[in-house]
């Protein structure tokens, strides 16, 4: 089922639902099933799979030139969608990037996609790989999400990239693309950055999902710009637990986010990272009550790759 028919039969009832990461190559997929066990019984409608690009890795070698390795740390996208489709009967959804990506490979991907009755994407751009400052698009990629959405949506039409495909069968992809209540760092201004997310939508995105944030204000004032820029989509809240001492940097500085003073100072006052992880876990509860009486449609919580936390808050709030 689409991400949208689960916001309408939904209601006013806020629903619980995550975002897992494929399992570093090399572990087995049973790690990944142990953290959803965790979280399955607060009965998502959906779960979200992000999609990790290649990086690069340079090697010196004996004669003292380097051999630039091209590698990806987190395969496994599609078929952690396909497993647990099959296995907790839930619906899964794709991350789907520009980057590393040529517009011919996001047409085989989305076909794949389409055969394991996967009717869910997020549309995104990427990052730029670690070692370079810029985002940069394949030869033949698409530069920005608005482009990959426009993509999709003509899939979606029956239009491939080859014009001599006639008749040619239609993918029914509900697409979803992401948003950024403290605007994302490329962008020169919130407005200029919502101006685009409007592109998003109309050129077919049908809901937006937040970057995190850490206070409710920020998320509300969002919505409202969005609402007043023309953007009528459902704009789900993403939401982290803060759970080491380190987040205080790594996160402002990966994600572009600001901590509020007072959350800042508790866990600048807590002996050890046991007590940063309660202090992280109070924070997201009192975050999510106050949204969910807000009414949103979905609390949408970003795992990383640990459940215990989520399930605390997710057994406070639902
Ligand atoms: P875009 O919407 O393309 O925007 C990128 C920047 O360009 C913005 O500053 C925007 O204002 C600007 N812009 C957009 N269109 C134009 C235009 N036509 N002309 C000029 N400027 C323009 N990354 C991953 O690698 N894998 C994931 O699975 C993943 N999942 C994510 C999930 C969520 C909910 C979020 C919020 C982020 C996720 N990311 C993921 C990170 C994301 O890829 C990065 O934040 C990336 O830098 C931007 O992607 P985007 O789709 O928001 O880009």
């Amino acid at each position: 089922m689409k991400v949208t028919e689960h916001l309408k039969q939904a209601k006013d009832q806020t629903q619980f639902t995550f975002e897992i990461l494929p399992p570093l190559k090399g572990q087995s997929i049973n790690t990944l099933f142990d953290e959803m066990d965790q979280l399955m019984e607060f009965k998502p409608p959906f779960v979200d799979v992000t999609y990790h690009r290649e990086e690069y890795n340079y090697k010196e070698l004996p004669n003292g030139l380097l051999e630039k390795q091209v590698i990806r740390k987190r395969p496994g996208t599609v078929g952690i969608c396909a497993a647990i489709q099959n296995k907790y009967q839930v619906d899964a959804v794709p991350h789907v990037l520009c980057g590393g990506f040529t517009r011919e490979d996001t047409e085989n991907f989305l076909i794949d996609l389409d055969f394991l009755q996967i009717d869910n994407v997020v549309a995104l751009r990427g990052d730029a790989v670690k070692s370079e400052t810029y985002f940069t698009p394949n030869k033949g990629g698409n530069a920005y999400a608005t482009e990959l959405v426009e993509q999709i949506s003509d899939l979606n039409k029956g239009i491939y990239l080859d014009e001599a495909l006639q008749n040619s069968a239609a993918t029914d992809f509900c697409i979803g693309v992401s948003g950024y209540p403290e605007k994302h760092m490329e962008a020169p201004s919130l407005e200029s950055d919502i101006h685009f997310l409007k592109k998003k939508v109309e050129a077919g995105a049908e809901y937006v999902i937040t970057q995190m944030f850490f206070d409710n204000q920020k998320y509300f004032d969002f919505v409202e710009a969005c609402k007043k820029a023309g953007i009528h989509v459902p704009v789900i809240p993403g939401l982290k637990p803060i759970s080491i001492k380190r987040h205080l940097s790594l996160l402002p500085h990966r994600f572009h986010v600001d901590l509020p003073d007072t959350l800042v100072k508790e866990i600048i006052s807590c002996k050890d990272n046991k007590e940063v992880r309660q202090v992280g876990i109070d924070w997201c509860i009192e975050q999510s009550k106050e949204l969910k009486a807000a009414g949103v449609p979905f609390l949408h919580y970003y795992s990383m790759g640990k459940a215990d936390n989520i399930q605390k808050i997710a057994t406070a709030v639902f």
